[in-house]
């Protein structure tokens, strides 16, 4: 049986990211993946500002286009500009972008172990026994990074009702030079491309990644919207296509995110943005965390979970509860959203380039604010 500090499940951009982090910190930790890596990840791979600008090392090297530039698209009639000095989302194919971080990790320690699902968690004389495919792991802290399904979540306790789950599209395709050069010239996200939702097409190197997320909930006929999104789009001839689907967390857990020494971090926890469904930035963000917790609380189990839970109390939750809020508001009505685009389009969209370059963060009294918005629009 081997024996680490702390085991991560899952080396996606939060588990990578807290491995990073405790290895530094000088921390024997482990990475168990149950994929052989690098690992395919269905996502658009739009990493915002505000996770690239905090990021302890240079990713320019996995980035595929950066883009100073967003266009925000609704219907025919209303379309918003906004652009700034640094790249307000650099697009990566997550396979590559993940192996950085895991690699970043590897040079200062942390081992890998790759086809390694995570079967069972036991806790045996104050520390936790975990059963795997590739054998017997013991250790003192578990950090569940294993993703929306967080299989170790369960285990240790989780409910699964208390979070919303919205399903999600992302297609490879490679199309045609004359669509690739008109629609890789910008990263575009369409309002209302799909109801109570949006769509959205990136350009990588060579190919097209274009999705469809129903943010408030599960929508059956999210497929069909989807091919609808690729014809609006205007493409004419596909020559590739990969179809993915998967889910996101658009609302945080509400029972916690730690028990009996294990803490959850990135999907597991529900971190993604509920207004935007982005999540990269808050994986790599928890997992800094969560390190930061371990590390600063010297092998001391109830103080690290004190420390993590008082600064995700105080940072993340504020943030996402208000978007949430305001994605109940925003996709909550479509009568609502286009007046409110219609007459604060742009506004909108800056307030967004903001909080995506991390300059501002959601208003933490959003009641306040709608109420004084209503008089002179402030946020
Ligand atoms: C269609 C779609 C598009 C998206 N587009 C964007 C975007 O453009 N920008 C953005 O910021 N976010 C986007 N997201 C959200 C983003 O992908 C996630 O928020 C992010 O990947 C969360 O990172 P994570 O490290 O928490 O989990 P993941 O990246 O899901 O990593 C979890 C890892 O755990 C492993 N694992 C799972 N179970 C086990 C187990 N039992 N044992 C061992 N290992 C296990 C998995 O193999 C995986 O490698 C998108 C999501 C979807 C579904």
């Amino acid at each position: 049986m081997k024996n680490y500090q702390v085991a991560v499940v899952g080396s996606g951009p939060s588990g990578a990211s807290a491995a990073f982090h405790l290895a530094k910190a000088g921390i024997k930790t482990v990475i168990l993946e149950k994929e052989i890596l690098p690992r395919y990840k269905v996502c658009g791979g739009g990493f915002v500002y505000r996770g690239r600008k905090n990021m302890p090392f240079d990713v320019s090297e996995v980035v595929d286009i950066e883009f100073n530039k967003i266009d925000v698209y609704m219907g025919d009639d209303l379309h918003f500009v906004t652009e700034r000095e640094n790249p307000i989302v650099s697009l990566v194919m997550r396979d590559t972008f993940d192996q950085l971080i895991v690699n970043k990790a590897k040079e200062l320690g942390v081992e890998i172990i790759e086809d390694c699902k995570v079967k069972s968690l036991n806790k045996v004389d104050g520390l936790v026994e975990i059963e795997t495919t590739q054998g017997l792991i013991k250790t003192q802290f578990v950090i569940a990074a294993d993703g929306v399904y967080s299989q170790v979540a369960k285990m240790a306790g989780w409910k699964e009702d208390t979070r919303t789950l919205i399903p999600a599209l992302e297609y490879e395709i490679e199309v045609n030079q004359a669509d690739f050069e008109r629609l890789s010239k910008e990263i575009r996200f369409d309002i209302d491309a799909i109801p109570a939702g949006y769509g959205w097409c990136f350009p990588k190197k060579n190919h097209l990644s274009i999705g469809v997320g129903a943010i408030l909930k599960d929508d059956k006929k999210i497929k069909e919207y989807c091919a609808d999104y690729i014809k609006f789009l205007g493409i004419e001839e596909i020559l590739s296509i990969e179809k993915h689907g998967y889910q996101i967390p658009v609302t945080p857990r509400l029972d916690g995110f730690v028990k009996e020494n294990v803490f959850l971090i990135g999907d597991a926890a529900g971190f993604a943005d509920p207004l935007t469904a982005e999540g990269i930035s808050n994986a790599i963000l928890s997992g800094k965390l969560v390190a930061e917790a371990i590390a600063q609380a010297k092998g001391d189990e109830e103080k690290a979970a004190k420390i993590y839970t008082d600064i995700i109390e105080d940072t993340l939750m504020p943030e996402l509860l208000t978007s949430m809020k305001l994605a109940k508001v925003f996709y909550g009505s479509k009568i609502v959203r286009k007046f409110l685009l219609k007459n604060y389009g742009q506004h909108f969209s800056e307030a967004m380039t903001d909080i995506f370059m991390g300059e501002r963060t959601y208003p933490k009294d959003i009641n306040k604010k709608i109420k004084e918005k209503l008089k002179g629009l402030v946020f």
